[in-house]
């Protein structure tokens, strides 16, 4: 019934796809907020102070004409979801109380409080909240833009090729050998890579083909996952799933002639800076990322390329009416949708008091917290919940979650995305806090 009523209220089950957002702009004019970048972080943000503040107050500049889901893209890459149910209209995303810039920043004046458009134009602000993501390098290796979307080679990082996952997933009739990669630079969702290579797993049983086929595991740092309590889960399901982990090997070439993959060794043992060359059938890779171009040249970035920001109120260190959420910034934790929106909450709480000039609030400080569903199959997951500050869990329910579970996998699959179309799109989801307040109160891990 629950599942029922959370279908029946789906913002993308509610798309029209005929209309779009006429809430355009027209001249110079400083917004009291603008959002640079309407994505999990930017949206979150946008729609609370939207809601908050008298119409035309907040600004949202955001090229893209859809809002998608990415947290669900592993399991349409997995054969679990339809693609067209990781996307919205972002007209029918953006608050109607704000501004749609349709446009792409291309340079930032912190110094002067305005950006400048792609086509020239110029958009001041009084706080300016950052949160642009970070981009796709497919140059980064070499052959990799070329080799996408043909022979058994696919990403679920793109909305281009995440369907053509899915589809040289289910083709493998043949069975062969099946690579899964991670690179050694940040990224978004680092538990997705070996997602995929689960929910594989478990359609190469289905089909038949899992005894003739080989499953390896490459990546690029030095960990099945960042941390402990989780990553002796993963190694241990991945030696039940018979899938070889290769730690401190970095993709750098994909040859799509010969269906080779390079990779190199990283670290300091007697191997590293050594090439090695691995044949493949199937090959899912998770290409290099790296800041947004307007960042890259910015005075708000740190030597990483990052919005260098105070972990805890997310606000920049050198300018104080720019705050920075999402994957764009410095805070060292795993870049997530989850620790995106927890973040939103602090910049909310924290700008909205002081755009309101109340002293007499408490600020909130973020924790580092950040979740990632290490889906392990087609009804099971690891729900890791934890701090990347500390590196300790903080679980949201009262089980051990590092367990492989049912009950995981559906608030995975089932919940967790309409709570995104139905609470994180309209500024109203500020992560499990007050959940776990209650359900685990004694903050059990
Ligand atoms: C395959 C996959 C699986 C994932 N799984 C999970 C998961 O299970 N759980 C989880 O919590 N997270 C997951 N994530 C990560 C999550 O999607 C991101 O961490 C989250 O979307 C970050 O939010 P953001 O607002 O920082 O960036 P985004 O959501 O990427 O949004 C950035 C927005 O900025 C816009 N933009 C870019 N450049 C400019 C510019 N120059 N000017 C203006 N706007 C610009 C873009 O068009 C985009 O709309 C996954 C991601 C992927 C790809």
């Amino acid at each position: 019934m629950f599942k029922k009523f959370l279908k029946n209220t789906s913002l993308a089950s509610r798309v029209s796809f005929s209309s779009i957002a006429s809430n355009s702009y027209s001249g110079p004019k400083a917004f009291k907020v603008l959002c640079v970048g309407a994505g999990s972080g930017g949206i979150s943000a946008a729609s609370f102070f939207a809601d908050k503040l008298q119409d035309k107050q907040v600004g949202i500049i955001e090229p893209s004409q859809m809002h998608y889901q990415q947290p669900m893209w592993t399991l349409v890459g997995g054969g679990m979801k339809s693609f067209n149910e990781t996307r919205a209209r972002m007209a029918d995303v953006i608050p109607k109380k704000a501004t749609w810039i349709q446009n792409s920043v291309a340079s930032i004046e912190p110094q002067n409080n305005f950006v400048v458009l792609s086509d020239g134009s110029v958009i001041k602000y009084e706080h300016l909240i950052l949160a642009p993501g970070i981009q796709l390098d497919f140059q980064a290796i070499e052959g990799l833009s070329e080799s996408l979307g043909k022979d058994g080679v696919c990403t679920v990082y793109s909305d281009k090729y995440v369907e053509k996952t899915w589809e040289f997933i289910k083709n493998f009739k043949k069975g062969g050998k099946a690579i899964f990669t991670m690179p050694s630079t940040p990224i978004k969702c680092p538990g997705a890579p070996q997602k995929i290579a689960y929910l594989a797993e478990n359609w190469f049983r289905d089909l038949k083909t899992r005894e003739t086929s080989t499953l390896s595991y490459y990546t690029g740092i030095g960990k099945i996952f960042g941390i402990d309590k989780y990553a002796d889960s993963m190694w241990e399901v991945s030696k039940s799933r018979n899938i070889d982990v290769n730690l401190l090997h970095d993709l750098v070439s994909v040859d799509p002639i010969s269906k080779v993959a390079t990779f190199k060794i990283l670290g300091s043992g007697p191997d590293a800076g050594k090439h090695v060359k691995k044949e493949y059938d199937f090959l899912h890779v998770t290409p290099k990322m790296k800041p947004v171009d307007f960042l890259k040249n910015s005075s708000v970035v740190n030597a990483a390329g990052f919005v260098d920001v105070n972990n805890g109120t997310l606000q920049h260190n050198k300018y104080d009416n720019v705050y920075a959420i999402g994957d764009c910034n410095s805070a060292p934790t795993s870049k997530t949708a989850a620790a995106a929106c927890v973040q939103a909450y602090v910049v909310k709480n924290n700008l909205f008091n002081k755009i309101t000039n109340n002293t007499n609030f408490s600020p909130l400080s973020y924790n580092g917290y950040t979740s990632c569903p290490l889906i392990t199959g087609k009804d099971s997951v690891v729900l890791a919940e934890f701090s990347g500050y500390s590196g300790k869990p903080i679980e949201t329910f009262f089980y051990n979650q590092a367990r492989e579970s049912k009950f995981s996998y559906w608030m995975t699959a089932d919940v967790l995305p309409q709570v995104y179309w139905n609470m994180l799109t309209a500024g109203k989801w500020n992560g499990p806090l007050k959940i776990r307040k209650f359900l685990n109160p004694l903050n059990i891990n």
